[in-house]
Formats: structure tokens, C-alpha cells, sequence
């Protein structure tokens, strides 16, 4: 067997189970993976485990891979990409984990286990009783034991698994790079199943023959996986495997203090990037739970990611995921560290997937362009992004008479025609249609008229706009141009009435 250590080149790796989509722990675990592998000019690796044939869901390689992309975390390799220490895909190298479960039985480091789920069931359902803690009773590690056994699942039809023979006592130390080390008794240590009756491994001994076999030097992974980190590395004793490094993530907490699920919202990457978050800020927000680089700096770019990501600042307490803030760092960088050309194409693609059919594609880009200026200080999420920019793209705008009068002219609709018959002899009157002179004007009307310049411009915006609430009034009928501003200014006329 080779060691893991051959080359001093950081190998990283994330080994996602094909569930569909790329699940925010495991972007979490990419991303640290990926910086850290980056940070020491390594490699970074993607690896399939689907051996467990009851979770597979189709396209779900093309979904993960889909999903690191948007984040800009690109493996160097995997399934599809190339690589020397292929295949990428756990079940194409069945062959070499039956081959090491077989050489662990020959070397007396593992056995058959032919007991019935049943049985074991029912040891379980004793142990309960006796509040003694679950572990498999051991009897087929005896040579009587498991002839026995055997005899009763063949007469059933039953195959077997292979279970690790842990050793009866000793210790073992995990010297963890975040959590430090720490010693575990391994008299407390189950006889673990390392192959199933299928023929496929269990996590336990694939994870590492693969991790061996692709050369792979540091292994981050969830908390989750410390508890089973003892029994590992007996296994990597028997298998004569020198271990990775290993580094356990903290766990990623809901507000409520329980394991980060579904019932607290979205948990995959593209669920956020469909509620309207840029890559940039879901990987910089992903890259501070369980990282910092002080306690000050918030907002690190990619590149900032791979120059400072060491795991002596990875913490050792869960991290909670706060959607506020993550919505607070997208409009963060929605204002202040993104292009505007960029943020025109968000817009716009944005836009042609969210506006209804009715409005006329393609996207007017030149239009999104002016606009962006306008709302990119308000905008938290791009799917707050249609409403600001609809009127701009449709000249269908509906509106209710109420939301046209507003609070200040329910009771008097004839002043507000009236006002708008003035901004509309206003209006055309205008030679310079642009912002300053509008509101010049519209001052000079609200005056004339005692109304409160407010209320004026409340009457026109939904005039012009179809809403209450929109981008600033002036630069937006400054981009609208004066005939579909008149236009929409005769209609509302209409919809006021007398
Ligand atoms: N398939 C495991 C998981 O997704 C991989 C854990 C590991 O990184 O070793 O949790």
C-alpha cells in the first residue's frame, strides 16, 4: 500500500454523496478545501461517494459541479474532468475495496458477520434494556460463533458483511489540526461494518482507500465525522496507510441552536442563488462560518480567501448561520463590490427570469445600465430586482385608483387632476428632459398649486410608474423619456377622473 505522504503537494478533496444538490456543509467543507489547497499552490479535488445505492439521484455530478462553479471553487479534478488518480466515482472502484476487505480477513484484521438485521435488532433492544450503550455483540469475530451464524444465513438465503476486528483495548490519539489532540479508549470502539452484503463499502474503509489512492494529504470534513475518527485510524493501522491530516469543521448551526436543516430554510447553494444571492457573497459569507481571518474583517474576495486561509483560525465552536446577515452581505455587494457591468448583466439575466412573458424580450440592456445607478443601494436580493425595474420595460402598468390618490388626495380626486393636468402642460412644455429640470418644475407646480411638494411627487411616481414605491422619481422619468412619461401622466389623468 502507498503512503498518503508521498509528494508534499497539498491534495484537498470534497467527497459529496450524489443527493441532487451541493448541500451548504459540504460548500463549506469546498471551500476551505479549495483555499487551502490554493493557498499552498495544490490541488483540489472532487470525488463522488455513491456507494450507498438507496440516495442516488440523476445528474446530481452535474449539479454539484454546476453548483462549486457559480461559487468560482473549480476542481482541478474529478468526474468529467481528468485527473491521474481516477476514476473520481466510488462505485467504479468496488474491485479495490473488496480487494482491501478481503486482504484485512486474510491478515486477521476483519471477518464475515452473517447475522440476520433481526438479530442484531434484538441485541440492540437488550443493550437498551440493560442502558448499556449499542455495539454489535461480536459473534461471528469467533470462529464458532460465525460458522453458526453462516449456516443459518445460507439455509436463508442471507449474504454477509465484513466487520472490522477492532482491537479489545488500547488507545488511540487523533491529532487533529483544528481541534487539537485529544486520546480515546478503544475498549469503548464497535466492531464496525466496512463492507456491506452488497458488495459495497461503507463510508469507513472506502473514504480512505480513495483518499490513499488520490494521493490526498488533508482531509477536511465536517464534525460530524469525529466520532468515527477513532475507529479510522485503526483502520488506517491495518491497511498500513499513513492518515492525512485531518481537520474537523464545526458544525453549522440554525439560529435555534439545532443542526443546520431544512426546517430552517434553504440549505442548498442553488436554492440561495435562486432567492436572489450573488456567488460572491454566499462563498464570502460560507467562508466565515467557522473561519476568521481577525474579528474585525467581513467582506475578503476570493482571492483574499486563498492568501490568508490558514486552519489554525478555523474555530472550534458550531457556527450559526444568520440569514440576516448573509442578505445584509449581498447588498453589500450588490453596492460596493461589483461592477456596474457586471451588475447590468446580473440585472438583466435576472430580469428575463423572473419579468412575465407579456414584456418583450430581449431585455433592453441599455436601459438596465441607466437603472442600475439608480438601485443598486437599495437592492438586498436580485429577486427584489423586477419590481424595481418592470415600468421601465412595460408600458403596462396597473394600478388601483386608490393607490393613485394615496392617503393625500382620497378625499379630493379633483386636486390631483388638476395637479396632473399641470404636470402635464408642464411636461410637454419641456425642452431639457432630464432630472433637475423636472423637479424644478414639479416644485414650481407644487407650489403654485399649495400642495406638498411630497404629495405631488407621490401622485406622479405611481403615474409614472404604477407604484407607491420605486427608484427615485426624477432620474427614472429622466430615463423613461418625455412621450412615455406624457403618455403615462394622460392615462393617470383618465384613472383620476372628472
Ligand atoms: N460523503 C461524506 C459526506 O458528504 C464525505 C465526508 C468526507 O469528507 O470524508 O459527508
Amino acid at each position: 500500500m502507498t503512503s498518503s505522504l508521498i509528494s508534499n503537494v497539498v491534495r484537498t478533496r470534497i467527497a459529496p454523496s450524489p443527493t441532487g444538490f451541493l448541500h451548504l456543509g459540504t460548500a463549506r467543507t469546498a471551500l476551505y478545501s479549495w483555499a487551502y489547497a490554493r493557498h499552498h499552490g495544490g490541488q483540489f479535488v472532487l470525488r463522488i461517494e455513491d456507494t450507498d445505492r438507496t440516495r442516488l439521484v440523476p445528474e446530481s455530478v452535474e449539479k454539484i459541479l454546476e453548483s462549486l462553479r457559480w461559487l468560482g471553487i473549480e476542481p482541478d479534478e474529478g468526474p468529467g474532468l481528468g485527473g491521474d488518480y481516477g476514476p473520481y466515482t466510488q462505485s467504479e472502484r468496488v474491485e479495490s475495496y473488496q480487494a482491501a476487505a478481503a486482504r484485512l480477513i486474510a491478515q486477521g484484521d476483519a471477518y464475515e458477520c452473517w447475522c440476520s438485521s433481526e438479530r442484531l435488532d434484538a441485541v440492540r433492544a437488550e443493550q437498551q434494556r440493560l442502558k448499556q450503550p449499542p455495539k454489535y455483540d461480536r459473534r461471528c469475530r469467533e470462529d464458532a460463533g460465525r460458522a453458526e451464524a453462516q449456516r443459518e444465513a445460507q439455509a436463508e438465503g442471507r449474504g454477509a458483511v465484513v466487520r472490522f476486528k477492532t482491537p479489545l483495548e488500547g488507545s488511540v490519539t487523533l491529532d487533529d489540526a483544528v481541534r487539537g489532540a485529544s486520546t480515546f479508549d478503544v475498549a469503548l470502539l464497535d466492531d464496525f461494518v466496512i463492507l456491506k452484503s452488497d458488495g459495497f463499502p461503507t463510508y469507513h474503509l472506502a473514504y480512505m482507500l480513495d483518499d490513499d489512492a488520490m494521493r490526498i494529504t488533508h482531509v477536511l470534513r465536517g464534525d460530524e465525522w469525529l466520532p468515527s475518527a477513532p475507529r479510522h485510524l485503526l483502520l488506517y493501522r491495518a491497511l498500513g496507510i499513513t492518515p492525512p491530516v485531518l481537520a474537523h469543521l464545526p458544525l453549522i448551526l440554525g439560529p435555534d441552536g439545532s443542526k443546520l436543516s431544512k426546517r430552517h430554510g434553504a440549505t442548498s447553494v442553488f436554492e440561495y442563488r435562486d432567492l436572489g444571492y450573488l456567488p460572491e457573497a454566499v462563498f464570502n459569507f460560507m467562508g466565515l462560518l467557522g473561519w476568521s481571518l481577525d474579528d474585525k474583517t467581513e467582506i475578503l474576495s476570493h482571492d483574499e480567501f486563498v492568501q490568508h486561509f490558514t486552519l489554525d483560525r478555523v474555530v472550534k465552536n458550531p457556527a450559526i448561520f444568520n440569514v440576516e446577515k448573509l442578505t445584509w452581505m449581498n447588498g453589500v455587494y450588490i453596492r460596493e463590490h461589483t461592477s456596474a457591468d457586471r451588475l447590468t448583466d446580473i440585472f438583466v439575466a435576472r430580469l428575463d427570469a423572473d419579468l412575465p412573458a407579456s414584456i418583450a424580450r430581449p431585455i433592453d440592456r441599455a436601459v438596465i445600465a441607466r437603472v442600475v445607478p439608480l438601485i443598486r443601494e437599495r437592492v438586498k436580493l436580485l429577486s427584489e430586482v423586477a419590481d424595481y425595474c418592470d415600468f421601465f420595460l412595460s408600458d403596462d402598468l396597473t394600478y388601483s385608483r386608490d393607490d393613485l390618490l394615496g392617503k393625500a388626495f382620497a378625499s379630493k380626486p379633483d386636486a390631483a387632476a388638476e395637479a396632473l393636468d399641470r404636470v402635464i402642460t408642464v411636461a410637454e412644455a419641456l425642452a431639457d428632459w432630464e432630472q433637475v429640470a423636472l423637479e424644478t418644475e414639479l416644485r414650481a407646480v407644487a407650489d403654485e398649486l399649495a400642495l406638498k411638494a411630497g404629495d405631488l411627487f407621490s401622485l406622479v411616481r405611481v403615474a409614472v410608474t404604477g407604484k407607491r414605491v420605486s427608484p427615485p422619481l426624477f432620474e427614472s422619468m429622466e430615463i423613461l423619456g418625455s412621450a412615455r412619461c406624457v403618455r403615462r401622466l394622460r392615462a393617470s389623468r383618465l384613472v383620476a377622473g372628472r
